[in-house]
């Protein structure tokens, strides 16, 4: 039997900023992970290169059923502060927009980053394990693989949430925290593309491709960014990021012309181009094929500008300011980023990760009940999750 202070259980963002922090303080750490290597969700995470933080991230990017709980992690090892290791490590990066940070060059440079912090902090890592056993006795966890049972003081709890089970996702987290009497909160697919209802299917397949800057609206938070149409239903950030506040069976409102408005642009238009056609002018705003698709499906109707009353008019600004999609699910698992829910705030320390009754074991990264948005506010979380447990684990 082998002996470490602490096992680690996930190479992903939390598990390794965990384990650099506690290896630093001289603790003897292994982290074990299920796959062929370490960080495969960073190396795929933001097209390739890494949506690494956010430089404005706050609690109120972040849903959980007690929104206080990230405050303090997140006070503590801030975006400033990856942002240094980032940039002392001489990784070049860039802003997107919205205060998205990105490699410049690959998503590889972050995991190199973590493994040489790693190596230096004399982090031990074994991959391609498969942990078929937990147990707790006299302060000490047994961690069984069919090949060696090995034993620590502290147990972290960094496997992540289900989306990308070819990735390596499993439930193990969960399991291991209702196994410790810990509550799971019901667990959904977020920051993932919806899917049409059949009707819509058939309706809009024929536009997929189409992008246009939105606003979507669900459950009353909006999300102003670009929409696609897609063969299977709407993605695009603006999408992705209102499918964690989307409930099955409610509606997506989207304001097609959040900039514009419509009433006063079809006003304008018909002054100056009275025999205009209705669709000539709004695809002067919106992509000629969602117009057309539009008049198609009778949601508007075709017409010369100088038939319009002003009724009209504003019954066409109503439709497009606020057109309803009635989603049908999400693509699910598959293609989501990130899980919502997860082992319940209530249970663990906002200050140190550790589980309230149960001493030694920590949960850290979306493995919790915290989800961010879309944007790096994901890998915040899983840095600053990690570096305060790292500091007690
Ligand atoms: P993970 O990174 O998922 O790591 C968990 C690790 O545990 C994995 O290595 C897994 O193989 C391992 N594991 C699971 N089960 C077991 C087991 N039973 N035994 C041993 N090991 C196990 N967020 C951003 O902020 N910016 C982005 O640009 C971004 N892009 C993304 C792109 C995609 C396609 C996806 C899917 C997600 C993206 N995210 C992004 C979200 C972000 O990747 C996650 O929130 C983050 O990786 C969570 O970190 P974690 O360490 O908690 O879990």
């Amino acid at each position: 039997m082998q002996q470490w202070d602490v096992i680690v259980v996930g190479a992903g963002a939390a598990g390794l900023m965990c384990a650099i922090e506690a290896g630093k303080r001289g603790r003897r750490v292994l982290v074990l992970d299920n796959g062929k290597r370490v960080g495969r969700k960073i190396l795929m995470s933001g097209g390739g290169r890494c949506n690494f933080t956010n430089m404005y991230a706050g609690p109120e990017n972040f849903l959980s059923q007690n929104k206080h709980f990230c405050k303090s992690a997140l006070s503590r090892y801030t975006q400033w502060d990856f942002i240094a290791l980032v940039q002392k490590h001489s990784i070049a990066y860039h802003e997107k927009s919205l205060g998205q940070l990105f490699c410049d060059d690959s998503a590889k440079d972050i995991v190199d980053m973590l493994l040489k912090e790693a190596k230096d902090a004399n982090v031990q890592l074994a991959l391609q394990q498969n942990i078929t056993a937990v147990s707790f006795a006299d302060g000490q966890y047994t961690v069984s693989t069919p090949e060696l049972s090995q034993q620590c003081q502290s147990l972290v709890i960094a496997s992540g949430g289900l989306s990308l089970p070819n990735l390596g996702a499993t439930a193990f987290g969960f399991q291991l925290a209702e196994q410790f009497g810990l509550k799971v909160l019901p667990l959904r697919a977020a920051l993932v593309p919806l899917t049409w209802q059949p009707a819509d299917k058939a309706v809009f397949e024929e536009i997929s491709g189409v992008s246009l800057p939105v606003t979507a609206e669900a459950n009353g938070t909006v999300f102003p960014e670009d929409m696609l149409f897609t063969h299977r239903g709407l993605s695009g950030p603006a999408i992705l990021q209102i499918s964690s506040y989307w409930q099955p069976g409610e509606d997506v409102t989207v304001n097609m012309s959040p900039q514009t408005d419509i009433t006063e642009f079809l006003a304008a238009q018909q002054q100056a181009h009275p025999e205009q056609e209705l669709k000539t002018a709004l695809a002067k705003l919106l992509p000629k094929r969602l117009v057309e698709k539009l008049i198609d499906i009778k949601a508007v109707n075709n017409q010369p500008l100088k038939t319009l009353h002003s009724k009209s008019m504003r019954q066409i600004a109503d439709t497009l300011h606020s057109y309803v999609f009635k989603p049908n699910g999400t693509e699910g698992y598959r293609t989501a980023e990130v899980t919502i829910g997860g082992v319940d705030t209530d249970g663990l320390s906002s200050k140190t990760m550790e589980a309230k009754h149960q001493p030694g074991l920590y949960f850290i990264g979306e493995v919790v009940d915290v989800t961010g948005w879309l944007g790096g506010y994901n890998f915040q979380w899983a840095w600053a999750s990690g570096w305060v447990a790292g500091q007690y684990c």
